[in-house]
């Protein structure tokens, strides 16, 4: 099993991660993507990427940061000279905590990330929230510019089915979180349902989003289990098969494999 989107900042949790990552490895979750979508956490995920060979990172800047001046540059050689970098992000909008008064700012910086994700030739790890509108114009013109060739996952999926095929068309993932196994997302898992096997992903958001029966408690890389049997319910399938698939998808879109 693969979580394909955590955060692992030691000051989110009360193991030390070691302890976390360890835990992940004794139910089978053998991989991790390290995401540090703040600039001062870059130098924490290098740490840990020399550390745990388990985790792959990626960094990007958050929408939430988009008030705060930013060289992309810093991405950029951050990126070029950190190995074990396999994506750009997260980064997109989020009109939910920022408010839309923000919107010209943050265009900006996630249009700058995916011209990045481009020029490196690596996917993205897209967040979106309350913005499904405006993130559909740009990923649409961004398709039509050639400049999502590399891939892109929208994590943490929470829209429409309209979204999710289009997102499909555009050649881009989906992935699931914790919040498809919560009892109030029956559209939500009716939305995953449509979504082809080839093109799925399952995620933590940890320390974000824990599933249920965790809800509400602080979230880890080893429950991305729970959502897995989740979806796995959803796609009429046996857990076994999901994991392979959601395993192959993984290493499809940010390793470059062919399956
Ligand atoms: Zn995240």
């Amino acid at each position: 099993m693969i979580d394909s989107h955590c955060h692992l900042n030691a000051t989110d949790y009360d193991e030390p991660v070691q302890d976390i990552l360890k835990t992940a490895g004794q139910v089978g979750v053998k991989k991790c993507l390290a995401i540090a979508c703040d600039v001062n956490d870059f130098d924490e995920l290098k740490n840990q990427l020399k550390q745990f060979p388990e985790l792959f990172g990626a960094v990007g800047i958050h929408p939430e940061y988009a008030d705060k001046p930013f060289d992309i540059d810093v991405l950029r050689q951050f990126i070029r000279k950190t190995p074990r970098i396999i994506g750009v992000g997260e980064c997109g909008l989020d009109y939910h905590e920022m408010g839309k008064n923000t919107k010209l700012k943050q265009e900006t910086l996630f249009k700058e990330q995916i011209d990045l994700a481009h020029e490196l030739g690596l996917p993205l790890i897209i967040h979106s929230r309350d913005a499904e509108g405006d993130m559909r114009t740009i990923l649409k013109a961004a398709y039509k510019d050639g400049k999502l060739k590399n891939g892109f996952v929208l994590h943490c999926f929470s829209g429409s089915i309209d979204m999710a095929k289009e997102t499909v068309k555009m050649g881009g993932y989906l992935s699931a979180s914790g919040v498809i196994t919560f009892k109030n997302a029956t559209k939500l898992r009716e939305v995953f349902s449509t979504i082809p096997l080839d093109r799925l992903l399952v995620e933590t958001d940890a320390p974000y989003l824990a599933p249920e029966p965790y809800r509400g408690k602080k979230n880890q890389p080893a429950f991305v289990v729970r959502t897995l049997d989740k979806l796995a319910e959803v796609k009429g399938m046996t857990v076994d098969e999901m994991d392979c698939i959601t395993t192959q998808n993984f290493n499809r879109l940010f390793l470059g494999e062919k399956a």
